[in-house]
């Protein structure tokens, strides 16, 4: 496959810089960077700041002209969040809102949950929360045992979810709860995160603050309203949602830029020119991240000529993680002393991306979905 971008697209992904220029603070990268994209500071600096894209028409430019759109082509979503995480996602927490949570909500919402919700997303001042993992379902989402049970025009939740990324800040849980008795009685629940019986307990760990969370649910009243979908279309609509996070986040971008800084790293300590075995493994992961970005590509052109998805989006999710892991050896075992306070810009990196094989689906997971739909091999 050839790739160029066309004149257009040049031009937009300059326009979208020259915003970032123009509206990240000037000391970004050392007050804010650091902290990542689910610190509190992060956070509500993104209320301020996707406000003000939204305002220049850089939020959600492919969506709807009714809801805060431009209807312009999906390519302009794309270089908007290659732009963004190269820059340190100062969208926060939103990046979720306008990759999958809008869009989904915009498929199967209420004309009620579009006005809100999606328009909402549009002005670029919610802050959004996940709540689909517990602590005995992850992989086996459908083992979950939070349950929401009617009771007249509400439902009644109680339960408890882990690892909610940003649920100390947000305003709203996009929420999987259970109505039904058997494995597929899902349903998803929006909530406000301020209504009663909610409470949300952080912990720490190797990643930075911000990421988590354990969010308690005590017979908390929820509106039918706000359920999405039918009761029990969980599912349908979750793997609708997922389709769109698997190739959301551009991991080449800020794996690329690691690899530059670990090169002049190794460079100034001398240990560059005269070791064959770090040029050509560093070669090798700057090869795998190139592959990643090519097959993440190939995706959003079949997104946008509107063709059926397929183990595609698996497979380039699967080239992103393998790439990043194999970078993640590297700094541990070439660069080992800065990742304990020697380079604080490696060492975030190493922070960030060491769960990244698990969120969002585990690389088993995508492997597995690439085995049997895509090769049509039998279920191990
Ligand atoms: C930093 C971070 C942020 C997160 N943010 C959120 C969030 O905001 N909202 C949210 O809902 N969740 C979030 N998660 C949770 C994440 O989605 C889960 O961790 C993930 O789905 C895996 O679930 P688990 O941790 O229960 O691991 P498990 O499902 O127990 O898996 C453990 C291991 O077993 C393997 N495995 C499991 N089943 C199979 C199988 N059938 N075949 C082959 N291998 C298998 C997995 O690949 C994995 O290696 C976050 C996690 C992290 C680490």
């Amino acid at each position: 496959m050839e790739f160029g971008w066309a004149p257009e697209q040049v031009q937009y992904r300059e326009r979208v810089k020259a915003a970032l220029d123009d509206l990240l603070p000037a000391d970004w990268d050392e007050t804010y960077v650091p902290e990542s994209y689910a610190s509190d500071l992060q956070v509500q600096f993104s209320r301020e700041f996707c406000a003000k894209l939204a305002e220049r028409g850089l939020l959600v430019p492919h969506w709807p002209k009714e809801y805060g759109g431009n209807e312009s082509p999906d390519w302009e979503h794309f270089i908007l969040g290659e732009e963004m995480k190269a820059a340190g996602e100062p969208r926060g927490p939103q990046y979720m809102n306008v990759n999958w949570i809008g869009p989904t909500l915009l498929k199967y919402g209420t004309e009620a949950q579009k006005a809100q919700h999606v328009q909402g997303i549009a002005s670029g001042t919610v802050i959004w929360c996940q709540g689909f993992s517990e602590p005995n379902a992850g992989t086996d989402l459908a083992a979950l045992r939070t349950r929401a049970e009617r009771d007249g025009d509400h439902y009644i939740v109680n339960g408890s979810k882990i690892w909610t990324s940003y649920a100390r800040t947000a305003d709203w849980c996009f929420l999987l709860a259970r109505t039904g008795p058997t494995r597929k009685d899902i349903s998803i629940l929006l909530i406000p995160m301020d209504t009663p019986g909610i409470s949300v307990t952080s912990f720490p760990g190797m990643i930075k603050d911000g990421h988590l969370n354990e969010v308690f649910f005590t017979d908390v009243r929820v509106p039918v309203a706000n359920r999405v979908g039918e009761e029990g279309e969980a599912w349908t609509i979750v793997t609708h949602a997922l389709s769109y996070e698997r190739v959301g986040v551009p991991r080449y971008h800020t794996g690329l830029q690691a690899l530059e800084l670990a090169v002049e790293q190794l460079k100034e300590e001398g240990r560059w020119h005269d070791d064959p075995i770090v040029r050509s493994r560093a070669g090798s992961i700057a090869a795998k991240f190139e592959g990643a970005r090519m097959l993440t590509y190939l995706v959003v052109d079949q997104r946008v000529k509107k063709l059926p998805s397929n183990t595609d989006a698996n497979l380039s999710r699967v080239a992103s993680l393998e790439a990043v892991i194999e970078m993640l050896n590297f700094l541990a075992e070439f660069l080992p002393d800065c990742l304990s306070g020697g380079n604080a810009l490696l060492e975030d990196y190493y922070r960030i991306n060491i769960p990244a094989g698990i969120t969002g689906g585990t690389n088993e997971i995508q492997l597995d979905l690439v085995a049997q739909r895509g090769l049509g091999l039998p279920r191990g």
